[in-house]
């Protein structure tokens, strides 16, 4: 697939940004069938039949109701008509509310009623559980240019725990992942037949997709820029939305959005991480700037799926999960930040 040319003129209006162009290969995955020897997402991977499958020990964390005495809530309504602003609760609320949350217990996070149903309170815990974990894609060397090729690897296969974890030192509330570099080459025997995995949130099961893969030029998030260019990508009218790419991607540069910059350092070496991989809960195609040319006049209603979402994969609040890969470790270490 085919992204349409950025306009000259957008990148003649800021001198000296062009010396920071960095390639990412857009992977454009589509819904179709796949096979354990293609480039894919969802789909089979070629995988030695005798090397054990990753599974995840992580705990897996849920979202629980704990029903709440009527006394109880009952006080608090009372408490509430007392408000003399109504934005603003009272003394009595605040005690009444530590109790109710003292109730509900550790991992507290509200309560309410959904559809008429009773007010009960929620928590999050954690559930152990030893889960085989699921393929979300596989990438060929040969099929994108920009995946790095630790220790010679060739291919890479990126597994998932399709449930929400507490990933503390990632700071990200969603799958864990597990990345697995090897020459394909390497293996000539049998392949696996994955054990399934339990079956985990629905957005995080991803729909069998071929990729188009297409390598582009993208620019840096303006807090990258030295000065005077970040000012001028400040102003730009639609920076990021011009000269980012959005989509699944390997390579390029990252958006921060909602974080501002952050620094992504190895957790062995402490040196420098490189955006590796993105996965994204959208391509963006709604946008002429970013819909292939291809399908420039496709009608979306036509498809079968949701135009903007084919893998189906939704991560966050509709953001993007990020893999940072330190390119000097062995081993290939990684990161995630999820925006
Ligand atoms: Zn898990
Ligand atoms: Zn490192």
């Amino acid at each position: 697939m085919r992204t349409p040319d950025l306009p000259a003129d957008d990148l003649a209006a800021l001198p000296g940004l062009a010396a920071f162009g960095r390639t990412a290969t857009r992977l454009h995955p589509r819904p179709g069938t796949v096979t354990a020897a293609d480039s894919h997402v969802g789909g089979p991977l070629r995988w030695p039949a005798d090397e054990p499958w990753p599974v995840c020990a992580h705990p897996r964390v849920v979202s629980e109701d704990v029903p709440l005495p009527q006394d109880l809530l009952d006080r608090l309504a009372a408490a509430e008509r007392g408000r003399t602003q109504h934005n603003i609760i009272t003394d009595e609320e605040f005690v009444l509310l530590e109790e109710l949350a003292a109730l509900v217990g550790p991992g507290f996070s509200g309560y309410g009623s959904m559809n008429g149903g009773p007010t009960v309170g929620h928590r999050y815990v954690s559930r152990p559980h030893d889960n085989p974990m699921l393929a979300v894609a596989q990438l060929r060397a040969a099929d994108v240019p920009d995946l790095p090729t630790p220790g010679g690897a060739d291919l890479l296969q990126v597994l998932w725990c399709p449930f929400d974890h507490a990933q503390d030192e990632e700071q990200v509330w969603g799958p864990t992942i597990r990345l697995v570099w090897r020459r394909e080459a390497d293996v000539t025997g049998p392949l696996a037949t994955p054990p399934a995995s339990a079956v985990g949130e629905d957005h995080y099961t991803p729909r069998p997709c071929r990729l188009h893969p297409e390598q582009i030029v993208e620019y840096p998030y303006p807090q990258e820029l030295p000065e005077p260019l970040r000012g001028q990508a400040d102003k730009h009218p639609d920076y990021v939305n011009t000269f980012m790419a959005p989509g699944w991607k390997v390579g390029g540069y990252a958006k921060w959005q909602l974080s501002d910059l952050l620094p992504t350092p190895c957790r062995v070496c402490a040196g420098p991480t490189r955006l590796m991989l993105v996965i994204d809960s959208g391509e963006g195609t709604e946008d002429a700037r970013w819909r292939p040319v291809e399908e420039a006049g496709v009608d979306p209603g036509s498809l079968g799926y949701d135009a903007d979402e084919p893998t189906g994969v939704v991560v966050g609040r509709w953001g993007a999960l990020r893999v940072f890969m330190c390119p000097t470790c062995p081993g290939a270490p990684f990161r995630l930040d999820q925006q």
